[in-house]
Order: C-alpha cells, then structure tokens, then sequence
C-alpha cells in the first residue's frame, strides 16, 4: 500500500528562522500516523530546519537542484550539498522552473539522473496549462513531459519516484481540479509508468496533486485510488493548514 505524502512547497517564503519556528511547532504535531510528511524550504534553511526535524519522521526536501556535483556554477547547489544538508526529497521540474528559468525537458532529465545517482528522491512536478486543458491536449502534453524527463532512465536507476501532477491553471489561483479531473491525469500516468517501467513500480510509486490543495477540499482529493498525496504551496506556509490537510490524508 501506498502511504500518502503531504509536501510543503515553501517556494521562495521564510527566512531561516521563520523556517526554523514553523518546523518547531510542526514538530510538537508529530507523529503523523499513517502519512509521509515533507516539507521543502529554501536552500539556507535546510542545514538549519534538519537540525530541528532530527529525530523525528518528518523528511526534508529541496525545491531545485544542479546535475553536476560541484564546479563552476555561480548560485546553483548540488545533489551531494543537499544531501549533507540533509535533505530526502528534491523537487525537479516544477512549473515555475520551466516557466520563469527556462527549465526544458532535457534540463530536467539531468536533474533526475543526478538525484539518482546519489539518491535523493525526485518530486517530478508535470501539468498543463490552461490553454492545452481546453484544447484537449493534456494528456498528451503529460505523456510528452514524462518522456522528455525519464528519456534514458532506466529501472535500476530508478529507486523510488514521486511524480506531482500539478496543474498550472490550478497553482495559486483557489481553482484546484476537480478530483476527478485529477484521478483521470494521476491514473493516465501510473499507466503510462506501467508501461514504461513496470506494473509492480508503478503500482508502487506516489502520484501525487497539487494545485490550490487546502483544508476544505484535499480530503475529496486524496480519497482519489491514484491521488498518492499532496503537494501543498500557500496552505503549506502555516502550521495550522498544513497541519490540516496531513489530517486530512
Ligand atoms: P498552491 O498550493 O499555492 O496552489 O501551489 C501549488 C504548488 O505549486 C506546489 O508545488
């Protein structure tokens, strides 16, 4: 059985001691039975927010990351520092990184061999916007970007993977998917990871959504078969909503 992971995306929110105070308090909350907790703060509260999460179960995540493992590359971090630092999870691929760094496939695809490679697990984030939503296009625009990342990667590679399935439309506007709408997308990849990899992988790997997930509407969500967990952005920024929808998992 596959258990639920409820991921804070922090993007670019909270200096290191708001990070620091908001994993405290969390972690008076902990644990969390039954549910895989993440949160993913900027790069300079990492070292610190996984000194205050040791011991517990809650895992820490990166929201990027370089494929090389160290050179000359003014501002980027590397797998092996995240690692140091800490971190379980790393998120590749999110819609923001395509739309504002000009994040391609091939980018991503690197970014995936390179969490491997040292085995940090990747949130590989995939969605369409809302001009190819209204076309008709989505699935095909799913099946294009999950092949652009995973080209040559093979099985072995692979420990474990999440996938997020975030609709851009849906990110930071209050417009989430309907949970149907979702359960069809998450459903199409896990066949499309069937096929690609294996059953047994992917029956095994978490799919999860994101895009708008709050308190009120991310038990109809995640009660989806293939809704696998959340990944949260606003609503992860307070303890009090993300406190909610890992109860609500
Ligand atoms: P919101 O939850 O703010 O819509 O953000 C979703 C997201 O992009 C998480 O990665």
């Amino acid at each position: 059985m596959r258990v639920p992971l409820i991921a804070g995306n922090w993007k670019m929110n909270k200096t290191v001691s708001e990070a620091v105070a908001f994993a405290q308090e969390l972690k008076c909350l902990a644990p969390f039975p039954g549910v895989e907790v993440l949160i993913c703060p900027p790069y300079p509260a990492l070292a610190p927010v996984a000194e205050v999460l040791a011991g517990t179960e809650i895992a820490l995540g990166a929201q990027n990351v370089h494929w090389e493992d160290a050179g000359a590359y003014t501002g980027e971090v590397s797998p092996p520092m995240l690692k140091a630092a800490g971190c379980r999870y790393v998120i590749i691929g999110h819609s923001e990184r395509r739309q504002y760094f000009g994040e391609t496939d091939e980018i991503i695809q690197r970014k995936l061999k390179a969490a491997f490679r040292h085995g940090l697990i990747p949130i590989l984030c995939v969605g369409e916007n809302l001009e190819v939503r209204e076309r008709g296009g989505t699935f095909d625009l799913i099946a294009r970007q999950l092949e652009g990342a995973l080209s040559g990667i093979s099985e072995e590679e692979i420990g474990e993977l999440v996938i997020a399935y975030e609709p851009v439309w849906a990110i930071g506007t209050g417009r989430n998917a309907r949970p149907e709408d979702a359960q069809e997308v998450n459903y199409f990849i896990r066949d499309w990871l069937a096929r690609r990899y294996s059953p047994e992988k992917a029956g095994s790997w978490r799919i999860q959504y994101g895009g708008s997930v709050t308190p009120d509407n991310a038990a109809e969500l995640l009660a989806q078969p293939d809704i696998d967990g959340a990944l949260v952005g606003g609503a992860s920024l307070k303890v009090e909503s993300f406190a909610a929808i890992i109860r609500a998992a």
